[in-house]
């Protein structure tokens, strides 16, 4: 319609003439620019970009994406409050049973990637477990506002059933959860390497090199920051790594120096080809190089086998990956491609602390 398009223009033009006080740039981080913007600061060095195809048999892939099977058993671990487990929901959705604890990451249990119901990339897999059918949800991390790891269906459902549910987001996302109805009490907000006491975990926001953008018009890019989450709870770390690239692996090796050795790390492995696209995710051979940097006792594979959004055919990311394990002397127990919906344990303890 018309007169909102008017309406917005007139807003944008008067925020724009308003008298804000100018920046003081001396005491802005690195990652903020001096419009309000964010940027990735690991790339004074050479992008590290990688490629497991030619180039030529890429641009003949048929990248059409099928149902995985579901996975189904296990259940029995979500009631036993000394096991903690992991279960694929599709892209980068895991639900994460700590204990008690529950914790959804970038969840998104719609058919399209999309801020659109009926237009946008379709899931080739349903999700691996539908919501209602999960224990409690506690806690909801996000790594950043693309539509494949922010989906605003997904969120309104979820605060619908979990009024109490705390939603962890990047610097500047609070504003659109706000917007969708999330009371504000129930949002953290946090910048690079800050961190927060809640639900007894330490959750420390951490970098990662990407971008930000939730509508296609350009003068929205990088608004808002992106990164991923570690978790720390009962001495229990938890790296959910977002999506990412590998940057010039100064970020990585920072968060491996103040984190490592991690429990658990949920690390991407798909949207890798074209190898450009290696500028803004990373190769499987970079998630085996990851992992090992993060001594991570075991990891697990996301952001594959959900949209078909690049031009890898669907099983290339678990292929690479294996020939990434075995090249870089990774047993196959250790950094695991999930099956859709499957319950994984992570660890047991001896002592469970109830959370409530
Ligand atoms: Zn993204």
């Amino acid at each position: 319609m018309l007169f909102p398009c008017i309406l917005s223009l007139l807003l944008l033009f008067l925020s724009s003439c308003s008298s804000s006080p100018p920046l003081d740039l001396s005491s802005l981080p690195a990652h903020h620019t001096s419009d309000g913007r964010f940027q990735n600061t690991d790339t004074l060095g050479l992008l590290l970009l990688d490629t497991m195809h030619l180039e030529e048999d890429v641009a003949n892939y048929d990248n059409s994406f099928y149902p995985l099977p579901l996975v189904r058993g296990n259940e029995f671990l979500w009631k036993d409050s000394l096991s903690s487990s992991a279960t694929w929901i599709g892209q980068s959705t895991f639900y994460l049973r700590l204990g008690n604890l529950g914790v959804l990451t970038d969840p998104i249990f719609s058919k399209r990637a999309s801020p659109i119901s009926f237009i946008g990339p379709k899931r080739g897999t349903p999700p691996g477990r539908i919501l209602d059918s999960l224990p409690p949800v506690h806690l909801v991390l996000i790594s950043h506002d693309h539509y494949d790891h922010l989906d605003k269906r997904s969120i309104k459902s979820i605060y619908k059933k979990y009024p109490d549910v705390v939603f962890a987001v990047p610097l500047k996302v609070a504003r659109l959860l706000k917007k969708w109805g999330i009371a504000e009490k129930q949002i953290i907000e946090k910048d690079w390497w800050e961190s927060a006491e809640i639900l007894g975990c330490e959750l420390t926001f951490v970098p990662g090199h990407h971008k930000s953008n939730r509508f296609i018009f350009e003068r929205n890019r990088n608004k808002t920051l992106w990164g991923g989450w570690m978790l720390v709870r009962e001495g229990k770390k938890v790296w959910f790594a977002g999506d990412i690239a590998m940057g010039d692996g100064s970020f990585y090796k920072e968060i491996a120096a103040r984190f490592a050795p991690l429990d658990l790390a949920l690390i991407p492995i798909g949207s890798y080809l074209p190898a450009r696209l290696t500028r803004m995710h990373v190769s499987p051979r970079q998630s085996a190089q990851l992992h090992l940097l993060m001594e991570s006792k075991l990891s697990i594979a996301m952001h594959w086998g959900t949209f078909s959004l690049t031009a890898e055919r669907m099983e290339d990311p678990p292929n690479d990956l294996k020939r990434a394990r075995e090249e870089l002397n990774i047993a196959e127990d250790r950094f695991r491609v999930s099956g859709m919906g499957e319950i994984i344990e992570i660890w047991r303890v001896n002592n469970a602390t109830k959370l409530k």
